[in-house]
C-alpha cells in the first residue's frame, strides 16, 4: 500500500494542488478530507489527479460530531496513515456579525482551530504507527503568526489576550479568543496564531514519545485561492497584482502546494517544531515565529482551553 497523506479542505487551493502533488509522485495516495464531496471530485478530475491516487471522505470541521465521524470513517477504510495536513480555513474579512459552528463556537476559529485540534489529537495514534516511519502532522500557519514581516504588521493584528473569550467557549457572549469585540479579519489571524502555538505543543508534548514530526509553513500569498472568497470585489482584483509587484510575496496556486507537499515528504525538512518558509533567493528556510507564538506558557494554556472545548479531557 502507497503512504497515506490526509489532507483537510483539499477541493480548492493549496489543499488541492498539494493533494495534486503528492498524488503526482506516485508514492501517496491522498485522502481527501471534505466538507463538499461533489466539489472535491469535480475539482480533482479538473487539476488531473488520476483516479485510484486519492479518495474522498467527507469531513466538516464546524461541527466536531463530524470530525469524530470522519475519523471513525477513516479507521473503517483500514487505511495506514503516514500524513495529516491540517489546511482548510475560513475567512471572513468583512463579516459584521459573527457565525457560529453546530457546537456554538465562533466560525474561524472552530473550524481553523478547534475542529482541527480535535482531528490532529484523534490520529495521533495511527500517526505514531505509520507504516513509513517518519510520520509528519502539518498544520497551515499564516505570515500573520510571524511579525519580522510587513504583512505581518497589518492590522488588526492577531492577538489572543488573556485567552479569556476562548476559555467563554467563543460563544456568541464573547467570540474573540482575547473576549474583545468582534472582527472578522482578526478572528482569522488569531485562529491561525492557534494553529502555529498548537504545532509547538504537539512537538512539545508528543514528538519524544512518538516520533511524529510536527510542523507548520507559510507558503507564501496565494492571492487567488478561494480564501478571499468574501473580500470586496474590488479588493479581490487589485490583492493579486500587489502581491505580485509591491510585497513580491506572491506565489501560484501550485507552486504552494508543492511546497506543502514538501513539507509533507521531504526528508530533509524532518524538524520537528519547525515553522517553514520560502525565499526567492534562499528557497525553504525555517522561519521565525512571533512572540506570541513563541509564549508557550500562553500556548499550554491555549491547548488545556481547546482541549476541554472539544471535549478531550
Ligand atoms: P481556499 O478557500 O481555496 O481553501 C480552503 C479550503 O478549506 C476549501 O477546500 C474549503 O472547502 C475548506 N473548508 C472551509 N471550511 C471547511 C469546513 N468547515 N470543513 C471542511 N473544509 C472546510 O483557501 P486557501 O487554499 O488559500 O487556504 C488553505 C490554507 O492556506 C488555509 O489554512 C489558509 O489559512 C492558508 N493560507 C492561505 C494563504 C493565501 O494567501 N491564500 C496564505 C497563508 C496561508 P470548500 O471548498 O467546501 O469551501
Amino acid at each position: 500500500q502507497k503512504q497515506t497523506c490526509i489532507i483537510t479542505g483539499a477541493s480548492s487551493g493549496l489543499g488541492l494542488n498539494a493533494a495534486k502533488a503528492l498524488a503526482a509522485t506516485g508514492d501517496w495516495h491522498v485522502v481527501m478530507a471534505c466538507r463538499d464531496f461533489l466539489k472535491a471530485e469535480k475539482a480533482a478530475k479538473a487539476i488531473g489527479m488520476p483516479s485510484g491516487s486519492y479518495s474522498i471522505l467527507h469531513l466538516d470541521l464546524a461541527s466536531l460530531e463530524s470530525v469524530r465521524q470522519f475519523v471513525a470513517n477513516f479507521k473503517a477504510t483500514g487505511r495506514r496513515l503516514d500524513a495529516l495536513v491540517c489546511n482548510a480555513a475560513i475567512y471572513m474579512p468583512t463579516a459584521k456579525e459573527p457565525k457560529f459552528t453546530a457546537d456554538g463556537f465562533e466560525l474561524s476559529v472552530g473550524t481553523n482551530h478547534l475542529g482541527h485540534f480535535l482531528l490532529a489529537n484523534l490520529l495521533l495514534e495511527d500517526l505514531k504507527a505509520a507504516p513509513n516511519q517518519q510520520p509528519r502532522c502539518v498544520i497551515v500557519g499564516s505570515i500573520t503568526g510571524n511579525t519580522n514581516t510587513l504583512a505581518g504588521n497589518v492590522p488588526p493584528k492577531a492577538n489572543l489576550g488573556d485567552l479569556s473569550g476562548l476559555a467563554g467557549g467563543v460563544s456568541p457572549a464573547s467570540p474573540m479568543m482575547d473576549g474583545a469585540e468582534f472582527n472578522g479579519a482578526k478572528a482569522y489571524k488569531d485562529s491561525k496564531v492557534a494553529c502555529m502555538m498548537t504545532v509547538r505543543q504537539l512537538h512539545q508534548r508528543f514528538h519524544a514519545a512518538t516520533g511524529i514530526t510536527f510542523a507548520s509553513l507559510y507558503p507564501g500569498c496565494i492571492a487567488e485561492t478561494g480564501l478571499f472568497r468574501e473580500h470586496y470585489g474590488l479588493f479581490k482584483k487589485l490583492f493579486p497584482p500587489f502581491q505580485k509587484y509591491v510585497t513580491k510575496g506572491y506565489v501560484s496556486e501550485q507552486e504552494a502546494g508543492k511546497r506543502l507537499a514538501q513539507v509533507v515528504s521531504d526528508p530533509s525538512l524532518d524538524r520537528s517544531g519547525a515553522y517553514w518558509s520560502w525565499s526567492s533567493s534562499t528557497g525553504t528556510f525555517e522561519n521565525q515565529v512571533s512572540e506570541e507564538v513563541a509564549d508557550d506558557t500562553k500556548a499550554a494554556k491555549l491547548w488545556e482551553l481547546s482541549a476541554r472545548l472539544v471535549g478531550l479531557n
